[in-house]
């Protein structure tokens, strides 16, 4: 479950683009208005309970979320545009509208994960019994490379990254949309244009990115632009623009290079989806088999859920996961690094089902996206993207090559971080149980 904005894009010059205006004079002849509807968001609610118990979206996510649509709100009124909001379903609003309001088109966001399909397809029957049904335009996908410039159809996605990536890369990066021409950059203010600027030009961290990326907590080892790529606040053309910019103004090097090799697991994702649907969300994955990290048996396993509890409050006694479980659950945001040895650790070593850690994850982080969320869980337990059969990192190990002088566990322990005891139940619901 993502946030989505239905009929309004973030990115307000693909919804320009797509509407048939080019700039905001020409988008006043045509009456564009963003519109946010509670069709996707309505599931934020507490009362939209995961498996685990505990609600889908943390209160955090939401103040996130809020800040976003308050970033918009102003760049469409900068822009000339309404953006309208409402708690109704976008069929609920469109039927309260006279039939001069009602729009001719609906742009809508390319779904970005199975439940916002569903949506969609609820939202085509049911506006199509409108009196006057508009016509609705799926956007391209917020992806670095668009859906029709992939070299192959999609049912020959390939089934691992490195596959996906060399069949990309038989051309060269600049021969694809996003490097090309510079487009009006009508969006390109607010937090995240800042984050951009500050990573690429203002700091040139980009330029060191390949040896800083597997940094701990905060810091500007790497882009931390997930958030707002997450929710479309930001594009990825414009970030892979960006990037082709500063090489040619200031250095183009394997760091640089480095971040468009990042960029590209996103799309991979997506593409993965489009190719082997819902099976992505699943406990046996695309490839339809246990994970490696659990047994058979591991229902009647009494001390299971327990051992997932201590995961999620940072008591395992591992000191390294235990840190980054309680930066986790503090600040809502985590390394790549920290993530995949805290996958690893409940998946190979606390031997939990892979899913459960994806829930949770899923509540907390600020970058949260359906698709880069389940997809990479799924790569660490097995059942995914990964051509290895078991991805087990050895914390110690881990622990050793990048907090070598404990700094980071130091850091996290002087914030005095705790995580509630009531933050998931004592005891495992039914609903977890069940799955699997
Ligand atoms: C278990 C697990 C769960 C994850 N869940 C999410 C999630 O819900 N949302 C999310 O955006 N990323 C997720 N990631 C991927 C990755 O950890 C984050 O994208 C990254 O840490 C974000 O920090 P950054 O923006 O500084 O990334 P950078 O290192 O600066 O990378 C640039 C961009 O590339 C993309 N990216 C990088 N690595 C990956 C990856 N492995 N998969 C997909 N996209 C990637 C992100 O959009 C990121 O912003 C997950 C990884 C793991 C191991």
């Amino acid at each position: 479950m993502s946030f989505d904005l239905h009929t309004v894009l973030p990115h307000i010059r693909s919804h320009l683009e797509h509407a048939g205006g080019k700039t905001s004079d020409s988008a006043e002849e045509i009456e564009i208005a963003g519109l946010i509807t509670a069709d996707s968001i309505h599931r934020s609610g507490s009362q939209h309970v995961s498996p685990l118990g505990i609600p889908r979206v943390s209160a955090g996510r939401q103040r996130f979320y809020s800040e976003v649509i308050h970033t918009l709100e102003r760049q469409y009124m900068s822009a000339g545009l309404q953006l309208i909001r409402t708690h109704a379903s976008l069929v609920e609003y469109l039927q309260k509208l006279d039939a001069a309001e009602l729009p001719s088109l609906l742009c809508i966001p390319s779904p970005k994960g199975s439940e916002e399909r569903d949506d969609l397809t609820r939202i085509r029957a049911e506006t199509s019994r409108l009196a006057q049904p508009p016509e609705i335009l799926i956007l391209p996908p917020n992806t670095l490379i668009d859906p029709d410039e992939l070299p192959f159809y999609i049912r020959d996605m390939p089934g691992t990254f490195s596959a996906f990536r060399r069949r990309i890369e038989k051309r060269s990066y600049d021969e694809y949309r996003f490097a090309q021409g510079s487009a009006p950059d009508l969006h390109m203010d607010g937090p995240a244009a800042d984050r951009l600027k500050f990573f690429l030009f203002e700091s040139d961290a980009i330029s060191r990115y390949k040896e800083t990326r597997n940094g701990l907590g905060p810091g500007n080892y790497s882009s931390r632009l997930s958030k707002w790529l997450a929710v479309d606040a930001l594009h990825a053309h414009d970030v892979g623009r960006s990037i082709r910019e500063y090489e040619q103004q200031r250095v183009a090097n394997e760091s640089t290079y480095w971040l468009i090799f990042e960029l590209l697991w996103r799309d991979f994702y997506y593409y993965l989806f489009r190719s082997v649907g819902d099976l992505m969300f699943t406990p046996r994955g695309f490839k339809m088999i246990q994970s490696p990290g659990l047994q058979e048996s591991w229902r009647s396993d009494k001390d299971i859920w327990h051992r997932f509890r201590s995961w999620v409050r940072g008591t395992t006694g591992q000191d390294f996961i235990d840190a980054i479980m309680r930066e986790l659950y503090a600040t809502a945001e985590s390394s790549n690094r920290a993530r995949q040895c805290a996958a690893s650790y409940l998946i190979h070593d606390l031997n939990c089902p892979w899913w459960w850690g994806a829930w949770w994850f899923e509540y907390l982080l600020l970058d949260y996206h359906p698709l880069s969320n389940w997809g990479n869980w799924a790569y660490i337990a097995g059942v995914g993207a990964d051509s290895r059969p078991v991805r087990h990192f050895n914390i110690p190990k881990q622990a050793a090559a990048y907090d070598p002088q404990g700094s980071y566990r130091k850091w996290v322990a002087e914030q005095g971080w705790n995580v509630p005891g009531d933050v998931v139940p004592r005891t495992a619901p039914d609903s977890a149980m069940a799955q699997g």
